[in-house]
């Protein structure tokens, strides 16, 4: 009964939770930790923190799960912690998330296990607000979620404007899928569309809420980034770059990721949108001729 309700109670917080036992295995996923990750309680409990099902990594896309697992080290030292991480959902993008990992004692004061509290870390709330928005002006790409190609034009020319009335600066990417064909071509087109899913969500997720990615056509999108230099251009971008590297879903046990090559450009005085977007495009194909999975800025 008393179990029951505490249950009841976890499963209707917002957060995801979970609990481990010493040996890290996984006995309590709440539904919220299931509507976060896309992985039911039925795939996690009784899996172990280790076996990399989420694949915590943090902002350089370096792999926590091995050695830097902060629920290992709250285990050990039993000091709480808490940290901005990126795990992977099971449509295989990546999240952001806070973490919040606390011991489990029993009355002995002996480590029982450890608990994990996640929260959503994406603002996710302004962008479905802006989705529901563009939607109603059918600026929305069905597919990917993200604004479509006029959407695209409106911002950049909004902002080419902003720049010559205020002289703020920003930045443009052209992110051009690698050899997607073959992504088609070896597991079929719906799974071609998953994958352009899931990269329009990393991409979205490893930007700042106020930049901008919309998809250009095909497996090609551009993002604005605002307000910044080259060298600040050139972060964005390696972020962007390594995020969708370390993306993936998995398809029968094997797992499926893309990488992109990137152009860059920045805005220059009496820049006009096809201007730059032909910079940016130019840039991209020197990306793809050094080898792709790299950005080229000017
Ligand atoms: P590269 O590294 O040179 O960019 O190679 P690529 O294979 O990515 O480039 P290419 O332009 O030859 O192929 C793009 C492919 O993208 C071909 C097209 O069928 C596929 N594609 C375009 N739009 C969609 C879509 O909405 N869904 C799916 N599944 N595939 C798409
Ligand atoms: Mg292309
Ligand atoms: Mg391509």
């Amino acid at each position: 009964m008393e179990d029951r309700f505490y249950k009841n109670v976890l499963d209707h917080l917002h957060d995801g939770i979970y609990f481990v036992d010493r040996e890290r295995r996984i006995t309590y996923w709440n539904q919220g930790a299931e509507r976060l990750t896309g992985y039911s309680a039925a795939e996690m409990v009784g899996r172990y923190c280790h076996d990399n099902l989420l694949n915590h990594v943090d902002d350089k896309a370096q792999p926590l799960c091995l050695d830097r697992c902060p629920l290992a080290h709250t285990m050990e030292d039993g000091e709480p912690r808490e940290a901005e991480v990126y795990l992977h959902h099971k449509q295989g993008h990546r999240l952001p998330v806070e973490v919040r990992t606390t011991p489990l004692h029993d009355e002995q004061g002996q480590v029982l296990g450890g608990i994990e509290i996640f929260s959503d870390n994406s603002a996710k709330m302004a962008i479905v607000q802006e989705r529901r928005q563009l939607e109603k002006l059918a600026m929305l790409d069905p597919l990917t979620e993200v604004g479509n190609r006029h959407y695209a034009e409106i911002q950049i020319n909004n902002i080419i404007q902003e720049n010559t009335r205020y002289s703020w600066p920003f930045g443009l990417l052209f992110i051009d899928i690698d050899h997607f064909k073959q992504v088609n071509d070896r597991f079929g087109h719906a799974i071609g569309d998953m994958v352009l899913r899931m990269t329009a969500r990393t991409m979205t997720n490893s930007l700042r809420t106020f930049d901008q990615v919309c998809r250009w056509g095909g497996e090609e999108f551009v993002a604005i980034v605002k307000n910044v230099d080259r060298e600040q251009l050139s972060i964005v971008a390696e972020k962007v770059r390594f995020f969708v590297e370390s993306s993936y879903l998995t398809i029968k046990d094997e797992s499926l990721n893309v990488t992109v090559s990137i152009g860059g450009a920045i805005i220059r005085a009496d820049d006009t949108m096809p201007l730059l977007i032909e910079r940016a495009d130019r840039l991209m194909y020197r990306a793809k001729s050094g080898g792709r999975n790299a950005v080229a800025l000017e």
